[in-house]
Protein backbone atom coordinates (compact mmCIF):
# COMPACT_ATOMS: atom_id res chain seq x y z
CA UNK A 1 0.00 0.00 0.00
CA UNK A 2 1.51 3.12 -0.94
CA UNK A 3 -0.05 5.77 1.25
CA UNK A 4 -3.97 6.12 3.38
CA UNK A 5 -6.14 8.35 3.46
CA UNK A 6 -9.58 9.34 4.94
CA UNK A 7 -10.95 10.35 1.60
CA UNK A 8 -9.54 9.59 -2.14
CA UNK A 9 -11.48 11.78 -4.31
CA UNK A 10 -11.10 10.01 -8.13
CA UNK A 11 -11.05 13.16 -10.72
CA UNK A 12 -10.00 16.66 -10.24
CA UNK A 13 -12.69 18.96 -12.12
CA UNK A 14 -14.63 21.15 -10.02
CA UNK A 15 -16.31 18.51 -8.61
CA UNK A 16 -13.14 16.87 -7.15
CA UNK A 17 -10.85 19.59 -6.63
CA UNK A 18 -13.35 21.27 -4.46
CA UNK A 19 -14.38 18.20 -2.35
CA UNK A 20 -10.97 17.05 -2.16
CA UNK A 21 -10.15 20.68 -0.09
CA UNK A 22 -13.08 21.13 1.47
CA UNK A 23 -12.61 17.26 3.11
CA UNK A 24 -8.48 18.40 4.28
CA UNK A 25 -10.33 21.77 5.48
CA UNK A 26 -12.31 19.84 7.78
CA UNK A 27 -9.54 18.23 9.04
CA UNK A 28 -9.74 14.54 6.63
CA UNK A 29 -6.59 13.86 5.04
CA UNK A 30 -7.23 14.36 1.55
CA UNK A 31 -6.11 13.29 -1.87
CA UNK A 32 -6.86 13.52 -5.04
CA UNK A 33 -6.24 11.03 -8.28
CA UNK A 34 -6.29 13.20 -11.93
CA UNK A 35 -5.66 11.62 -14.89
CA UNK A 36 -4.84 15.24 -17.15
CA UNK A 37 -4.50 18.51 -15.67
CA UNK A 38 -6.01 19.85 -12.55
CA UNK A 39 -9.52 21.66 -13.21
CA UNK A 40 -11.21 19.05 -15.65
CA UNK A 41 -13.49 20.08 -18.47
CA UNK A 42 -14.34 23.44 -16.63
CA UNK A 43 -10.88 25.12 -16.50
CA UNK A 44 -9.47 23.01 -19.72
CA UNK A 45 -11.97 22.37 -21.81
CA UNK A 46 -15.19 24.35 -20.88
CA UNK A 47 -16.39 27.02 -19.17
CA UNK A 48 -13.00 29.07 -18.52
CA UNK A 49 -11.29 28.96 -22.06
CA UNK A 50 -14.87 29.27 -23.77
CA UNK A 51 -16.35 32.00 -21.45
CA UNK A 52 -12.78 34.26 -22.76
CA UNK A 53 -13.61 33.18 -26.52
CA UNK A 54 -17.46 34.42 -25.46
CA UNK A 55 -16.09 37.32 -24.42
CA UNK A 56 -14.27 38.44 -27.53
CA UNK A 57 -17.09 37.47 -29.77
CA UNK A 58 -19.21 39.25 -27.53
CA UNK A 59 -16.71 42.37 -28.15
CA UNK A 60 -16.43 42.11 -31.73
CA UNK A 61 -19.97 41.27 -33.10
CA UNK A 62 -20.47 44.51 -30.73
CA UNK A 63 -17.92 46.41 -33.41
CA UNK A 64 -19.44 44.98 -35.91
CA UNK A 65 -23.70 45.74 -35.23
CA UNK A 66 -22.96 48.50 -33.63
CA UNK A 67 -19.71 50.16 -33.94
CA UNK A 68 -20.65 53.19 -36.11
CA UNK A 69 -23.40 53.94 -33.75
CA UNK A 70 -20.33 53.88 -31.38
CA UNK A 71 -18.75 56.20 -33.25
CA UNK A 72 -16.03 54.16 -34.77
CA UNK A 73 -14.86 54.15 -38.35
CA UNK A 74 -13.84 51.34 -39.85
CA UNK A 75 -13.61 50.01 -43.38
CA UNK A 76 -13.85 46.41 -43.00
CA UNK A 77 -13.13 44.92 -39.72
CA UNK A 78 -10.12 42.95 -39.60
CA UNK A 79 -9.94 40.27 -36.73
CA UNK A 80 -7.87 37.49 -35.39
CA UNK A 81 -9.55 34.76 -34.09
CA UNK A 82 -5.81 33.14 -32.66
CA UNK A 83 -5.32 36.28 -30.51
CA UNK A 84 -8.73 34.97 -28.59
CA UNK A 85 -7.67 31.32 -28.40
CA UNK A 86 -4.18 32.71 -26.88
CA UNK A 87 -5.67 34.52 -24.26
CA UNK A 88 -7.88 31.26 -23.30
CA UNK A 89 -5.43 29.62 -22.90
CA UNK A 90 -2.94 31.50 -20.69
CA UNK A 91 -6.05 32.44 -18.22
CA UNK A 92 -6.73 28.65 -18.11
CA UNK A 93 -2.89 28.07 -17.48
CA UNK A 94 -3.19 30.38 -14.44
CA UNK A 95 -6.20 28.79 -13.03
CA UNK A 96 -5.20 25.39 -13.58
CA UNK A 97 -2.17 26.20 -11.71
CA UNK A 98 -4.78 28.11 -9.04
CA UNK A 99 -5.62 24.64 -8.38
CA UNK A 100 -2.53 23.14 -7.73
CA UNK A 101 -1.16 25.74 -5.20
CA UNK A 102 -4.62 25.18 -3.25
CA UNK A 103 -3.93 21.91 -2.86
CA UNK A 104 -0.87 22.70 -1.34
CA UNK A 105 -2.20 25.16 1.33
CA UNK A 106 -4.85 22.79 1.93
CA UNK A 107 -2.36 19.81 2.59
CA UNK A 108 -4.51 17.72 -0.20
CA UNK A 109 -1.88 15.38 -1.68
CA UNK A 110 -2.32 15.70 -5.49
CA UNK A 111 -1.72 11.39 -7.38
CA UNK A 112 -1.41 11.85 -10.77
CA UNK A 113 -2.78 9.14 -13.13
CA UNK A 114 -5.68 7.35 -13.69
CA UNK A 115 -7.31 5.93 -10.35
CA UNK A 116 -9.78 2.75 -10.46
CA UNK A 117 -11.96 0.47 -7.58
CA UNK A 118 -9.77 -2.43 -6.70
CA UNK A 119 -12.06 -2.70 -3.58
CA UNK A 120 -14.12 -0.91 -1.76
CA UNK A 121 -11.45 0.70 0.60
CA UNK A 122 -8.41 0.81 -2.31
CA UNK A 123 -7.99 3.10 -5.20
CA UNK A 124 -5.43 1.56 -7.98
CA UNK A 125 -3.50 4.50 -10.03
CA UNK A 126 -1.39 3.13 -12.13
CA UNK A 127 -0.11 0.12 -10.38
CA UNK A 128 -0.28 1.97 -7.14
CA UNK A 129 -2.40 0.99 -4.36
CA UNK A 130 -3.83 3.49 -1.93
CA UNK A 131 -6.11 2.77 1.17
CA UNK A 132 -9.31 5.23 1.44
CA UNK A 133 -12.03 4.90 4.46
CA UNK A 134 -14.35 7.31 1.84
CA UNK A 135 -14.09 7.61 -2.13
CA UNK A 136 -15.57 10.47 -3.95
CA UNK A 137 -16.16 9.25 -7.73
CA UNK A 138 -16.00 12.69 -9.89
CA UNK A 139 -14.33 11.09 -13.00
CA UNK A 140 -16.88 13.74 -15.29
CA UNK A 141 -17.90 12.87 -18.76
CA UNK A 142 -16.89 13.34 -22.29
CA UNK A 143 -18.74 14.44 -25.31
CA UNK A 144 -21.43 11.70 -26.69
CA UNK A 145 -20.59 10.39 -29.70
CA UNK A 146 -23.59 10.14 -32.37
CA UNK A 147 -25.22 6.67 -33.11
CA UNK A 148 -25.30 4.83 -36.40
CA UNK A 149 -23.97 7.96 -38.50
CA UNK A 150 -21.04 6.39 -39.81
CA UNK A 151 -17.22 5.15 -39.16
CA UNK A 152 -16.73 8.44 -40.62
CA UNK A 153 -18.51 10.19 -38.04
CA UNK A 154 -16.25 10.05 -35.45
CA UNK A 155 -14.27 13.23 -34.37
CA UNK A 156 -10.80 13.26 -36.07
CA UNK A 157 -10.29 16.92 -34.80
CA UNK A 158 -10.01 18.38 -38.04
CA UNK A 159 -13.24 18.26 -40.41
CA UNK A 160 -15.35 16.54 -37.39
CA UNK A 161 -14.69 18.17 -33.79
CA UNK A 162 -16.37 18.38 -30.40
CA UNK A 163 -15.76 20.50 -27.74
CA UNK A 164 -12.25 19.95 -26.72
CA UNK A 165 -10.78 20.60 -30.07
CA UNK A 166 -13.64 23.43 -31.12
CA UNK A 167 -11.81 25.43 -27.89
CA UNK A 168 -8.43 25.25 -29.15
CA UNK A 169 -8.25 25.46 -32.79
CA UNK A 170 -6.75 28.54 -33.86
CA UNK A 171 -8.94 29.52 -36.96
CA UNK A 172 -12.48 29.50 -36.92
CA UNK A 173 -13.89 27.12 -40.01
CA UNK A 174 -15.53 29.52 -42.92
CA UNK A 175 -18.36 27.37 -42.99
CA UNK A 176 -19.49 25.26 -39.96
CA UNK A 177 -22.62 22.87 -39.22
CA UNK A 178 -23.07 22.72 -35.31
CA UNK A 179 -25.32 19.42 -34.40
CA UNK A 180 -27.01 20.02 -31.06
CA UNK A 181 -28.29 23.33 -29.71
CA UNK A 182 -27.91 23.41 -26.22
CA UNK A 183 -25.92 25.16 -24.26
CA UNK A 184 -22.40 24.24 -25.94
CA UNK A 185 -23.78 24.28 -29.37
CA UNK A 186 -25.37 27.70 -29.22
CA UNK A 187 -22.32 28.93 -27.59
CA UNK A 188 -20.10 27.51 -30.44
CA UNK A 189 -22.39 28.89 -32.82
CA UNK A 190 -22.45 32.38 -31.24
CA UNK A 191 -18.43 32.60 -31.50
CA UNK A 192 -17.59 30.84 -34.75
CA UNK A 193 -20.83 33.42 -36.31
CA UNK A 194 -19.20 36.32 -35.00
CA UNK A 195 -15.63 35.71 -36.22
CA UNK A 196 -17.07 35.54 -39.81
CA UNK A 197 -18.08 31.82 -40.29
CA UNK A 198 -21.12 30.45 -42.10
CA UNK A 199 -22.55 28.51 -39.17
CA UNK A 200 -25.70 26.15 -39.49
CA UNK A 201 -27.25 25.31 -36.51
CA UNK A 202 -29.05 22.23 -36.36
CA UNK A 203 -30.98 20.44 -33.48
CA UNK A 204 -33.48 17.50 -33.30
CA UNK A 205 -35.93 19.53 -31.11
CA UNK A 206 -38.91 21.83 -31.74
CA UNK A 207 -36.77 24.80 -30.15
CA UNK A 208 -33.00 25.65 -29.83
CA UNK A 209 -31.81 25.78 -26.12
CA UNK A 210 -34.77 22.46 -25.39
CA UNK A 211 -34.62 22.32 -21.69
CA UNK A 212 -34.28 26.37 -20.72
CA UNK A 213 -37.77 28.60 -21.65
CA UNK A 214 -39.49 29.01 -24.83
CA UNK A 215 -39.34 32.11 -24.90
CA UNK A 216 -35.52 32.78 -24.13
CA UNK A 217 -35.29 29.98 -26.38
CA UNK A 218 -37.11 31.74 -29.14
CA UNK A 219 -35.59 35.23 -28.84
CA UNK A 220 -32.29 33.74 -29.04
CA UNK A 221 -33.02 32.11 -32.10
CA UNK A 222 -34.44 35.18 -33.50
CA UNK A 223 -31.50 37.33 -33.00
CA UNK A 224 -29.01 34.03 -34.47
CA UNK A 225 -31.11 34.52 -37.73
CA UNK A 226 -30.86 38.21 -38.05
CA UNK A 227 -26.91 37.55 -37.70
CA UNK A 228 -27.00 35.22 -40.39
CA UNK A 229 -26.61 31.68 -38.11
CA UNK A 230 -28.59 29.45 -40.64
CA UNK A 231 -31.00 27.28 -37.36
CA UNK A 232 -32.60 23.92 -38.42
CA UNK A 233 -34.73 22.68 -35.88
CA UNK A 234 -37.30 19.35 -36.03
CA UNK A 235 -33.58 17.76 -37.77
CA UNK A 236 -32.44 14.51 -36.61
CA UNK A 237 -28.20 14.09 -37.47
CA UNK A 238 -29.04 10.78 -39.84
CA UNK A 239 -25.17 11.12 -41.41
CA UNK A 240 -21.91 12.45 -41.15
CA UNK A 241 -18.99 11.83 -43.60
CA UNK A 242 -15.89 13.69 -44.87
CA UNK A 243 -15.88 14.53 -48.88
CA UNK A 244 -12.11 15.71 -49.54
CA UNK A 245 -11.74 18.82 -47.85
CA UNK A 246 -15.19 19.19 -46.73
CA UNK A 247 -17.53 16.89 -44.57
CA UNK A 248 -21.39 16.20 -45.37
CA UNK A 249 -24.02 16.48 -43.19
CA UNK A 250 -27.09 14.06 -43.56
CA UNK A 251 -30.29 15.38 -41.77
CA UNK A 252 -34.08 14.85 -41.89
CA UNK A 253 -37.23 15.64 -39.95
CA UNK A 254 -37.26 14.38 -36.53
CA UNK A 255 -40.89 13.22 -37.25
CA UNK A 256 -39.77 11.31 -40.21
CA UNK A 257 -39.66 12.45 -44.07
CA UNK A 258 -37.09 12.76 -46.42
CA UNK A 259 -33.31 13.55 -45.61
CA UNK A 260 -31.10 16.43 -47.05
CA UNK A 261 -27.29 16.83 -46.91
CA UNK A 262 -25.69 20.26 -46.05
CA UNK A 263 -22.06 20.56 -46.61
CA UNK A 264 -19.71 22.60 -44.62
CA UNK A 265 -15.89 22.94 -43.97
CA UNK A 266 -16.45 21.56 -40.52
CA UNK A 267 -18.69 20.00 -38.15
CA UNK A 268 -18.94 20.61 -34.16
CA UNK A 269 -20.77 17.60 -32.54
CA UNK A 270 -22.69 19.17 -29.02
CA UNK A 271 -24.65 16.41 -28.79
CA UNK A 272 -24.31 16.01 -24.66
CA UNK A 273 -22.29 14.37 -22.89
CA UNK A 274 -21.63 10.88 -21.65
CA UNK A 275 -20.27 10.19 -18.25
CA UNK A 276 -16.80 8.37 -17.30
CA UNK A 277 -18.15 5.43 -15.63
CA UNK A 278 -16.68 2.36 -17.63
CA UNK A 279 -13.48 0.79 -16.54
CA UNK A 280 -13.53 2.30 -13.07
CA UNK A 281 -14.02 -0.71 -11.29
CA UNK A 282 -18.03 0.12 -10.49
CA UNK A 283 -19.56 -3.70 -11.57
CA UNK A 284 -17.50 -5.99 -8.89
CA UNK A 285 -18.46 -3.52 -6.04
CA UNK A 286 -22.35 -3.20 -7.00
CA UNK A 287 -22.48 0.18 -8.32
CA UNK A 288 -24.91 1.13 -10.10
CA UNK A 289 -25.27 3.34 -13.47
CA UNK A 290 -27.88 4.54 -15.22
CA UNK A 291 -29.18 3.75 -18.73
CA UNK A 292 -26.88 6.26 -19.84
CA UNK A 293 -23.52 5.63 -17.47
CA UNK A 294 -24.62 7.81 -14.79
CA UNK A 295 -23.28 6.81 -11.15
CA UNK A 296 -27.16 6.54 -9.58
CA UNK A 297 -26.37 8.28 -6.11
CA UNK A 298 -29.41 9.13 -3.17
CA UNK A 299 -30.24 12.33 -1.77
CA UNK A 300 -26.70 12.22 0.42
CA UNK A 301 -24.43 11.50 -2.82
CA UNK A 302 -23.86 7.94 -1.35
CA UNK A 303 -23.78 5.15 -4.59
CA UNK A 304 -25.12 1.97 -3.29
CA UNK A 305 -21.70 1.38 -1.38
CA UNK A 306 -22.60 3.98 1.35
CA UNK A 307 -18.66 5.26 1.51
CA UNK A 308 -17.98 5.47 -2.09
CA UNK A 309 -19.65 9.11 -2.89
CA UNK A 310 -20.11 10.32 -6.53
CA UNK A 311 -20.34 14.07 -7.62
CA UNK A 312 -20.97 16.14 -10.72
CA UNK A 313 -21.18 15.20 -14.79
CA UNK A 314 -20.55 11.42 -13.58
CA UNK A 315 -23.77 11.36 -12.08
CA UNK A 316 -25.70 12.33 -14.84
CA UNK A 317 -27.57 15.55 -12.69
CA UNK A 318 -27.14 18.90 -14.23
CA UNK A 319 -24.02 18.88 -16.52
CA UNK A 320 -22.51 22.06 -15.06
CA UNK A 321 -19.58 23.56 -13.04
CA UNK A 322 -21.47 25.39 -10.74
CA UNK A 323 -23.75 21.93 -9.47
CA UNK A 324 -20.60 19.73 -9.47
CA UNK A 325 -18.85 22.03 -7.01
CA UNK A 326 -21.57 22.10 -4.76
CA UNK A 327 -22.19 18.47 -4.93
CA UNK A 328 -18.61 18.27 -3.80
CA UNK A 329 -18.69 20.35 -0.96
CA UNK A 330 -21.59 18.65 0.28
CA UNK A 331 -19.91 15.13 -0.19
CA UNK A 332 -16.62 16.14 1.43
CA UNK A 333 -19.66 17.78 4.34
CA UNK A 334 -21.58 14.58 4.60
CA UNK A 335 -18.19 12.52 5.36
CA UNK A 336 -16.80 14.88 7.55
CA UNK A 337 -20.31 14.02 9.58
CA UNK A 338 -21.75 17.26 8.75
CA UNK A 339 -25.79 17.32 8.49
CA UNK A 340 -26.01 16.45 4.64
CA UNK A 341 -27.29 19.37 2.40
CA UNK A 342 -30.39 18.61 0.52
CA UNK A 343 -29.49 20.01 -3.48
CA UNK A 344 -32.49 21.20 -5.31
CA UNK A 345 -31.06 20.78 -8.94
CA UNK A 346 -33.72 21.87 -10.29
CA UNK A 347 -32.51 25.23 -8.88
CA UNK A 348 -29.61 25.30 -10.44
CA UNK A 349 -29.13 28.30 -12.85
CA UNK A 350 -27.80 27.21 -16.28
CA UNK A 351 -26.38 29.90 -18.99
CA UNK A 352 -25.72 30.27 -22.90
CA UNK A 353 -23.33 33.02 -22.71
CA UNK A 354 -23.85 34.74 -25.64
CA UNK A 355 -25.03 38.11 -27.01
CA UNK A 356 -27.31 38.91 -25.30
CA UNK A 357 -27.09 35.69 -22.54
CA UNK A 358 -30.25 33.50 -22.14
CA UNK A 359 -30.32 32.43 -18.49
CA UNK A 360 -32.69 29.90 -16.86
CA UNK A 361 -33.34 29.06 -13.34
CA UNK A 362 -36.27 26.61 -11.65
CA UNK A 363 -39.76 25.52 -13.65
CA UNK A 364 -40.29 26.06 -17.09
CA UNK A 365 -44.01 27.77 -18.05
CA UNK A 366 -44.59 24.38 -19.96
CA UNK A 367 -43.13 22.21 -16.44
CA UNK A 368 -45.79 23.96 -14.77
CA UNK A 369 -48.41 23.43 -16.92
CA UNK A 370 -47.31 20.17 -17.33
CA UNK A 371 -47.38 19.34 -13.53
CA UNK A 372 -50.54 21.34 -13.18
CA UNK A 373 -48.53 23.56 -10.77
CA UNK A 374 -50.74 27.10 -10.85
CA UNK A 375 -48.52 30.29 -11.26
CA UNK A 376 -48.35 33.70 -12.25
CA UNK A 377 -45.96 35.58 -14.33
CA UNK A 378 -44.11 38.69 -13.82
CA UNK A 379 -42.71 39.85 -17.18
CA UNK A 380 -40.41 43.03 -17.84
CA UNK A 381 -39.02 43.64 -21.45
CA UNK A 382 -35.64 45.38 -21.30
CA UNK A 383 -36.90 48.39 -23.65
CA UNK A 384 -37.96 49.81 -20.25
CA UNK A 385 -34.47 49.32 -18.68
CA UNK A 386 -32.68 52.48 -18.56
CA UNK A 387 -29.49 50.57 -18.58
CA UNK A 388 -29.77 48.53 -21.13
CA UNK A 389 -31.53 51.30 -23.37
CA UNK A 390 -28.01 52.67 -22.79
CA UNK A 391 -26.18 49.45 -23.86
CA UNK A 392 -28.07 49.23 -27.13
CA UNK A 393 -29.39 45.95 -25.90
CA UNK A 394 -32.76 46.15 -24.61
CA UNK A 395 -34.07 43.28 -27.16
CA UNK A 396 -35.10 41.05 -23.71
CA UNK A 397 -36.76 40.55 -20.74
CA UNK A 398 -37.14 38.93 -17.12
CA UNK A 399 -39.50 36.79 -16.57
CA UNK A 400 -41.08 35.69 -13.33
CA UNK A 401 -42.82 32.59 -12.58
CA UNK A 402 -44.46 32.30 -8.41
CA UNK A 403 -46.91 30.29 -7.22
CA UNK A 404 -50.22 31.49 -7.62
CA UNK A 405 -51.36 31.07 -4.30
CA UNK A 406 -48.05 31.34 -1.75
CA UNK A 407 -46.09 33.43 -3.78
CA UNK A 408 -43.23 31.04 -3.86
CA UNK A 409 -40.45 31.94 -6.05
CA UNK A 410 -40.74 29.15 -8.47
CA UNK A 411 -38.44 30.07 -11.65
CA UNK A 412 -36.92 32.84 -13.30
CA UNK A 413 -36.01 33.39 -17.24
CA UNK A 414 -33.98 36.23 -18.77
CA UNK A 415 -33.09 37.00 -22.21
CA UNK A 416 -30.19 40.02 -21.25
CA UNK A 417 -26.80 41.27 -21.58
CA UNK A 418 -25.22 39.72 -18.24
CA UNK A 419 -27.94 38.06 -17.53
CA UNK A 420 -25.67 35.71 -15.59
CA UNK A 421 -24.83 38.01 -12.93
CA UNK A 422 -29.11 38.44 -12.07
CA UNK A 423 -29.66 34.79 -11.86
CA UNK A 424 -28.13 35.15 -8.04
CA UNK A 425 -30.75 37.72 -6.83
CA UNK A 426 -33.16 35.01 -7.71
CA UNK A 427 -31.45 31.85 -6.23
CA UNK A 428 -30.39 33.77 -3.00
CA UNK A 429 -34.45 35.61 -2.57
CA UNK A 430 -35.43 31.53 -3.07
CA UNK A 431 -32.77 30.01 -0.39
CA UNK A 432 -34.26 32.71 2.03
CA UNK A 433 -37.88 32.18 1.24
CA UNK A 434 -38.41 35.40 -0.35
CA UNK A 435 -41.98 36.02 -2.04
CA UNK A 436 -41.93 38.76 -5.01
CA UNK A 437 -42.38 41.58 -2.60
CA UNK A 438 -39.14 40.48 -1.51
CA UNK A 439 -37.31 41.15 -4.83
CA UNK A 440 -39.38 44.48 -5.33
CA UNK A 441 -39.08 45.86 -1.71
CA UNK A 442 -34.99 45.35 -1.69
CA UNK A 443 -33.49 48.85 -2.99
CA UNK A 444 -31.66 47.94 -6.17
CA UNK A 445 -29.33 50.23 -7.67
CA UNK A 446 -29.91 52.51 -10.28
CA UNK A 447 -29.35 52.33 -13.66
CA UNK A 448 -28.71 48.82 -13.58
CA UNK A 449 -30.14 45.25 -15.33
CA UNK A 450 -31.37 43.81 -11.88
CA UNK A 451 -34.00 46.72 -11.47
CA UNK A 452 -35.76 44.22 -14.25
CA UNK A 453 -36.28 42.22 -11.61
CA UNK A 454 -37.54 44.33 -9.32
CA UNK A 455 -40.37 45.30 -12.08
CA UNK A 456 -40.76 41.63 -12.79
CA UNK A 457 -41.57 41.33 -9.30
CA UNK A 458 -44.00 44.05 -9.61
CA UNK A 459 -45.48 43.05 -12.16
CA UNK A 460 -46.95 39.47 -10.63
CA UNK A 461 -48.90 41.87 -8.94
CA UNK A 462 -49.84 43.72 -12.05
CA UNK A 463 -48.36 47.24 -10.69
CA UNK A 464 -45.02 47.65 -13.27
CA UNK A 465 -44.26 51.32 -13.17
CA UNK A 466 -41.67 51.71 -15.74
CA UNK A 467 -43.33 49.87 -18.55
C1 LIG B 1 -17.65 23.84 -23.94
C2 LIG B 1 -18.21 23.74 -22.54
C3 LIG B 1 -18.57 24.88 -21.86
C4 LIG B 1 -19.06 24.80 -20.56
N1 LIG B 1 -19.42 25.95 -19.93
C5 LIG B 1 -19.91 25.89 -18.68
C6 LIG B 1 -20.26 27.08 -17.99
O1 LIG B 1 -20.11 28.18 -18.52
N2 LIG B 1 -20.72 26.98 -16.72
C7 LIG B 1 -20.88 25.76 -16.10
O2 LIG B 1 -21.30 25.73 -14.94
N3 LIG B 1 -20.57 24.61 -16.73
C8 LIG B 1 -20.08 24.65 -18.00
N4 LIG B 1 -19.73 23.48 -18.63
C9 LIG B 1 -19.90 22.19 -17.94
C10 LIG B 1 -18.75 21.91 -16.97
O3 LIG B 1 -17.52 22.00 -17.64
C11 LIG B 1 -18.91 20.53 -16.37
O4 LIG B 1 -20.22 20.39 -15.86
C12 LIG B 1 -17.92 20.34 -15.23
O5 LIG B 1 -16.60 20.41 -15.69
C13 LIG B 1 -18.16 18.98 -14.55
O6 LIG B 1 -17.26 18.86 -13.50
P1 LIG B 1 -16.83 17.42 -12.94
O7 LIG B 1 -15.87 17.69 -11.85
O8 LIG B 1 -18.02 16.61 -12.68
O9 LIG B 1 -16.08 16.70 -14.16
P2 LIG B 1 -14.91 17.14 -15.11
O10 LIG B 1 -14.74 18.59 -15.19
O11 LIG B 1 -15.16 16.39 -16.38
O12 LIG B 1 -13.62 16.56 -14.40
C14 LIG B 1 -13.40 15.18 -14.30
C15 LIG B 1 -11.90 14.96 -14.19
O13 LIG B 1 -11.67 13.60 -13.89
C16 LIG B 1 -10.55 13.16 -14.61
N5 LIG B 1 -10.66 11.70 -14.72
C17 LIG B 1 -11.56 11.00 -15.43
N6 LIG B 1 -11.41 9.68 -15.20
C18 LIG B 1 -10.40 9.57 -14.33
C19 LIG B 1 -9.78 8.47 -13.68
N7 LIG B 1 -10.23 7.23 -13.85
N8 LIG B 1 -8.75 8.73 -12.86
C20 LIG B 1 -8.32 9.98 -12.62
N9 LIG B 1 -8.88 11.06 -13.20
C21 LIG B 1 -9.91 10.85 -14.03
C22 LIG B 1 -10.61 13.89 -15.92
O14 LIG B 1 -9.32 13.97 -16.51
C23 LIG B 1 -11.14 15.25 -15.47
O15 LIG B 1 -10.09 16.14 -15.20
C24 LIG B 1 -19.21 23.53 -19.94
C25 LIG B 1 -18.83 22.37 -20.61
C26 LIG B 1 -18.34 22.47 -21.89
C27 LIG B 1 -17.93 21.22 -22.61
Amino acid sequence: MTGSFDVITIGGGPGGYVAAIRAAQLGLSSACVEAEELGGVCLNWGCIPNGVLLHYAGLVSDIQLHGRELGLRFEGLETDYSVAVARSRRVVRRLVGGVGHLFKKYGVTHIRGYGRLADANTVEVDGSRYRARHIILATGATWNRPEDVGAEGEVDGERIVAYRQGVVQTEVPRSVIVVGAGIVGVEFSHTYNAYGAEVTLVERASQILPLDDTEVAEGLERVFRKRGIQVRKDSALRKVERVGERVRVTIAPAAGGEAETLEADQVLLALGIRPNSSGMGLEQLGIETSHRGGVIIDEALRTRVPHILAVGDLTGKRALASVASHMGLAAAETIAGLPPQRLDYRMMPRISYCKPQGASVGYTEAELQELNIPYRVGRFPLAGNGKALGMNESDGFVKLLVHQKEGELLGMHVLAPEAAELMAEFTLARELEGTPAALFNAVHPHPTLSEAIAEAALDVEGRMLNY
